[in-house]
């Protein structure tokens, strides 16, 4: 397979721009990965090389052991939601304890080919921890821009325990975007994870490929997604749609995206219908990891909204009380810890499984996507 053959395509100007890892540099639009999204014939040990056929092809394949995570059936919470089957795909046990490890293994190794002088990333959470551990596991510098007020938070601490820089910068969150765009025009490779690296999200089509194998080739009637810009649900979705499109699923399932209501941009879009997604004015909220107001990027919030719609699903948003609820229901119940965002799909169920919006026969997937250990 050459190369060539995925291109970064720019959605708002139609440029094909092949060579590059960011938005487009002819308007700044954001890119989407034209690709063969085949479905692969798993090969070789763990980790998320193992589906290689169906990703970005690489000279250096990095890896910790990332993927590969439990499906873990909860027969509590299902009787609890009373809906017949909830399993919860649990991503808290990759190597730095989130689902980001997928995209931080195939963004090291794309960074590692492209022969750049490090990489770098604006955040603050699980991001920063995943790209500070496999950029030391490559061999690069690591540089993560944070909002100034984040600094010293304990998931920055951790990135710097592997090594990575951390510069805080005065302002908010797109402040810090706009630091680590300023270095990504020095050559350092991108890792930040909204859609701002088109490659990225590739890498959690392998959340769909994982399920399709561990379900024994069934499809759930639900996946419900924590979603701060929405890689990980619009990967996912990408992995349903291609097995059907080969005929090895009857449909895709319906996708959920979840937010919490003091940051909603999606399902602010969701509920008018919108085509485009405006910018939030967040509030605090114990659910960090998808308090994204995508202001600056409001456009890559449209490819999540997209895959929503495509897939037949909904957007919602639930409140903090309900999302410290899940989390205690995860751990109590079924001796999952779950950091609030990553519980925050269960306090959803809770609600459409209440208005019958998801049916009592229904069988429905959960992502818990970081560890309650780091919060
Ligand atoms: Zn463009």
């Amino acid at each position: 397979m050459s190369p060539r053959e995925w291109t970064p395509v720019c959605r708002a100007c139609g440029a094909r721009n092949p060579g590059t890892w960011s938005r487009c540099p002819g308007c700044g639009g954001v890119q989407v990965l034209e690709g063969p999204r085949t479905v692969p014939t798993p090969s070789g040990a763990g980790g998320l090389w193992r589906f290689r056929d169906a990703l970005p092809p690489v000279r250096h394949e990095i890896t910790m052991g990332e993927g590969g995570t439990p499906l873990v059936r909860c027969e509590r919470l299902a009787a609890r939601t009373e809906v017949a089957q909830v399993l919860v795909k649990n991503e808290t046990v990759n190597p730095t304890l989130s689902f980001k490890d997928r995209a931080m293994a195939l963004g090291v190794s794309l960074a590692r080919d492209a022969d750049t002088p490090g990489v770098v990333a604006a955040s603050t959470g699980n991001t920063a921890v995943s790209a500070a551990a496999y950029a030391a596991r490559a061999g690069l510098p690591c540089r993560l821009y944070c909002a100034a007020g984040a600094a010293g938070s304990a998931k920055l601490r951790t990135a710097q325990a592997y090594g990575a820089g951390v510069e805080p910068v005065d302002g908010d969150f797109s402040s810090a975007h706009a630091a680590a765009a300023e270095l990504e025009a020095e050559g350092w490779f991108p890792l930040t994870t909204t859609f701002r690296n088109p490659y990225l999200a590739e890498a959690h089509r392998t959340v769909a490929l994982e399920l399709f194998e561990q379900t024994g080739g069934s499809v759930p009637d639900w996946v419900l997604v924590p979603v701060g810009a929405g890689p990980l649900l619009v990967g996912a979705y990408e992995g349903f749609r291609a097995l059907a499109d080969a005929g090895r699923i009857p449909r895709v399932p319906r996708m959920v995206a979840v937010q919490v209501d003091a940051c909603a941009p999606l399902v602010d879009a969701w509920r008018t219908n919108a085509a485009t997604v405006t910018a939030a004015n967040p509030r605090p909220t114990v659910a960090g990891a998808i308090a994204d107001p995508l202001r600056g990027y409001e456009d890559e919030g449209v490819l999540t909204l997209e895959a929503v719609r495509e897939s037949n699903g909904l957007a919602v948003s639930v409140p903090d009380e309900a999302v410290l609820a899940a989390v205690d229901d995860l751990a109590r119940h079924e001796g999952l810890l779950v950091e609030p965002a990553g519980a925050a799909p269960l306090a959803a169920l809770a609600a459409l499984a209440a208005d019958g919006t998801v049916a009592p026969d229904a069988r429905v997937v959960l992502l818990a996507t970081g560890h309650g250990a780091k919060e």
